[in-house]
Parts: C-alpha cells; sequence; structure tokens
C-alpha cells in the first residue's frame, strides 16, 4: 500500500484527506473529540510539508441533503485549536465555497469542507451516481490521502471512488490500524489468545469464526456466553440468549475441540434478579444460574482464569465486554480482564466501540494497551477475513 511518502514532494499541492471525525455532539458541543485528535497528526504532517490541505468527512447520518444539525462546523474549529491554526471551513463539500477554498488556500493551509454526507452520491449504491459525485470531489485536488480508519471498510465516494481518480495513499492513521490488524492475522506471536464478550453472537459469528483458526486460545464472556452455555446444555435463566444461535455455538465447541482450540468458557457468573444497577447480585456456579436469575458479569473465579490466560499470551485481541460493565456491580469481570491485557508481554488489542469506552470508563489510560482500535466496524471486518474496499482500492495497478 502506497503512502505519503510515495506520494511524492506534496508542497504546495492540493491534498484532499478523508478523515473519520464523526464525533459525539451534544447540540454543538463535541462531547468527545478523540477522532479529531486522531486526526491531526496525518492533516499536520501534510501542512508542515507545504501541501494545501483539503478535510472531507462525515458527521451523523443526514439523508444526502444539508441537515444543519450535522454540520461539520464545531469539527472545524476544535481542529482549528488543535493544530494551532486557523482552518477554513467550507459550507457546502463540492459546490461554490468548496470551489473557491480549495482555490484560495495556500501552501500550509487546511480547510475543512462541510459534510460529505449532505451529498446523496457520498454513499449511493448507484456507480454512476457516486462516481459523478467523486468527480467533482477529484476537481478539488491533485492527491487523495485515505486516512479515515472507521469508513475503510464502506464502498462511498469519499473513500472508494475518489481514490481510482487520483494517486492515492494511506494516511498514518489508517497504515497504524492496518498493520496491528496484520499482527493479529498474519503470523501473530504466540500464545495467542483472543477474548470474545458483548452483547450478542450473532454480531460475532464472522470474528469468530475467522479467528478460531489463528488463535490458540479463545475466552468467551460477556452475554453471548449464555448461549454457549445452552449449547452445553446449561439452564441460563433469564440471561441474555439467542435460541437460534444454539446450534452455530455447539458448532463452535466442536469445531473448537477438532483445531486443536482451547475455548474457554466461565466456570461461574455473576447473576441477579434484574437488569438493573442496584439489583442483588450473587456468584452462581455456572450449571447453577437460578431460573429466576440472569447472569450479567462473568464471576471471579472465571474472571481470574481468563486474566491469567490473557497475562500469559504474547498476543491478545479483545473485543466485547465481560459484562454489564456500564453497572458498577457487574464490571469486575472486565475490569480484571482489562487489567490483564495491561500487563501483557507482547501486543494488546482493544477493538469495538463499547469495548474502548469501557476501558477508559474504567480508568485505565488509552497507553497502558498496544494498541485501541479508533474503527469498530471495519477493525471487525477485516478480522473476519473480509476485504475492505477503502483497502482494496489503494492496492489497484493504475
Ligand atoms: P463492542 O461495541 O465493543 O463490539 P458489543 O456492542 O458487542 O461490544 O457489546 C457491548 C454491550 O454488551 C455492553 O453494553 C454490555 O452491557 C453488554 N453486555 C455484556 N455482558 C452482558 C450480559 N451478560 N448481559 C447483557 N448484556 C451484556
Ligand atoms: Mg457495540
Amino acid at each position: 500500500m502506497k503512502t505519503i511518502d510515495d506520494l511524492g514532494d506534496l508542497s504546495g499541492k492540493r491534498v484532499l484527506v478523508r478523515s473519520d471525525l464523526n464525533v459525539p455532539l451534544d447540540g454543538t458541543t463535541i462531547t468527545d473529540d478523540g477522532r479529531v485528535r486522531a486526526s491531526v497528526p496525518t492533516i499536520k504532517r501534510l501542512a508542515d510539508q507545504g501541501a494545501r490541505v483539503l478535510v472531507v468527512a462525515h458527521l451523523g447520518r443526514p439523508q444526502g441533503e444539508p441537515d444543519p444539525q450535522y454540520s461539520l462546523a464545531p469539527v472545524a474549529a476544535r481542529l482549528s485549536e488543535l493544530l494551532g491554526s486557523s482552518v477554513r471551513f467550507a459550507s457546502d463539500t463540492v459546490g461554490v465555497d468548496a470551489r473557491r477554498t480549495a482555490d484560495e488556500l495556500k501552501d500550509g493551509e487546511v480547510a475543512l469542507l462541510e459534510n460529505v454526507r449532505f451529498n446523496r452520491g457520498e454513499t449511493s449504491k448507484d456507480d454512476a451516481e457516486r462516481g459523478a459525485f467523486a468527480d467533482q470531489l477529484a476537481a478539488l485536488a491533485d492527491v487523495f490521502v485515505s486516512d479515515g480508519f472507521g469508513v475503510v471498510h464502506r464502498k462511498q465516494a469519499s473513500v472508494y471512488d475518489v481514490a481510482r481518480r487520483l494517486p492515492s495513499a494511506v494516511g498514518g492513521l489508517v497504515q497504524a490500524e492496518v498493520e496491528v490488524l496484520r499482527r493479529l492475522t498474519e503470523d501473530p506471536q504466540r500464545p495467542y489468545a483472543v477474548v470474545l464478550g458483548g452483547s450478542k453472537v450473532s454480531d460475532k459469528l464472522g470474528v469468530i469464526d475467522h479467528l478460531m483458526t489463528k488463535a490458540d486460545t479463545l475466552l468467551i464472556g460477556g452475554g453471548m456466553v449464555f448461549t454457549f452455555l445452552a449449547a452445553q446444555g446449561h439452564g441460563v435463566g433469564g440471561s441474555l440468549l439467542e435460541e437460534d444461535q444454539i446450534d452455530v455455538a455447539r458448532g463452535y465447541l466442536e469445531r473448537a475441540a477438532e483445531l486443536g482450540v482451547d475455548l474457554v468458557l466461565p466456570t461461574d457468573v455473576v447473576v441477579a434478579p434484574e437488569f438493573k444497577a442496584d439489583a442483588p447480585a450473587t456468584v452462581v456456579g455456572v450449571e447453577a444460574i437460578p431460573d429466576d436469575q440472569m447472569g450479567l458479569d462473568i464471576g471471579p473465579e472465571s474472571a481470574a482464569r481468563f486474566a491469567e490466560i490473557v497475562r500469559g499470551a504474547r498476543t491478545v485481541f479483545w473485543n466485547g465486554p465481560m459484562g454489564v460493565f456500564e453497572m458498577p456491580a457487574f464490571a469486575a469481570g472486565t475490569k480484571t480482564v482489562a487489567e490483564a491485557l495491561t500487563q501483557v508481554d507482547g501486543l494488546s488489542v482493544v477493538g469495538g466501540g463499547d469495548s474502548a469506552a469501557a476501558v477508559r470508563q474504567l480508568g485505565f489510560a488509552d497507553d497502558r494497551f498496544g494498541h485501541i482500535s479508533t474503527g469498530g466496524g471495519a477493525s471487525l471486518e477485516y478480522l473476519e477475513g473480509k476485504t475492505l474496499p477503502g483497502l482494496a482500492v489503494l492496492e489497484e495497478d493504475r
């Protein structure tokens, strides 16, 4: 994959950068600027090289036309603060203001275009409609840099089609993400443990399937555990259960045995009569879940065992909280496993929106992990072994 260095001297060149600036907003206040911060290094690096940097990004899910509540204007202001230099904001994406902005931009200056999803062509399933919009985007610039990892699994105009129209490269953020994901799928250091949790088995089937052929140990916790326990014949009371996935779970248990992968399930769980923060919690063995209780966390014995396996691994990928971490009474399993990840002598990776939120909420600093992925959907699709259009297009010979 071509990197920014392969694009040659960018001084004076107009560079279109696709960033992921899809931040949560409360009115016009950014409540978490993590994605803006993550996007700054690539933008800054290009500006420092004297490029004229045009940033294109989306915010939320507007319906293909301008919608003021999804304006990127607040993000332009935050970007200015973080860069320490004024960022021009174009009030449209490819219209009169965008073209004027692109023309007037000076070497080393940065501008942000208005929400790319204010244009129908961006997410259109019709190749011609998407292509026509990508032509307009491409006309604004000389080269393209793909740095929005959260969107590389989308076949959209500003991610995919524009890369076919301009000399293109990956930005530093996408490059870093891809390098980590590659280390999780190609020749990982062993032992390799994969920890999966979260709410649904059905969300994670592809990942279980693909990583089962790569990992030495698969640890399963979270809400999905109960479908596996049901597959082993245990009663799970009122716990989260996907009846239609019981056979699939049984299939994974059998396949793990065939492949010689250790598929580890909890031996104890924390149960409560209700899905409530102050519900009375007790610990029971997995074979003794009362009918009128539901499992909301893995138990202490299981958490200790999971932690020991994680600490002993050289490569760990974790996706999905071990319990309902949002409620303190059911956060211990997630916390114990997170702590173990910070002690790994090797590569530890946290992927998934709620998992990343969980480690932060539980007070772990980002730098205690090898990597926290910024793109939930994109990293999971990569780990399912799928081709990501926004990456594949950068490999094409043109
Ligand atoms: P990610 O976003 O990291 O991929 P998921 O979206 O799959 O993770 O799952 C996160 C959710 O799973 C959390 O909101 C958490 O409360 C929930 N969860 C974890 N364990 C349980 C459980 N035993 N019962 C119900 N929900 C659970
Ligand atoms: Mg989630």
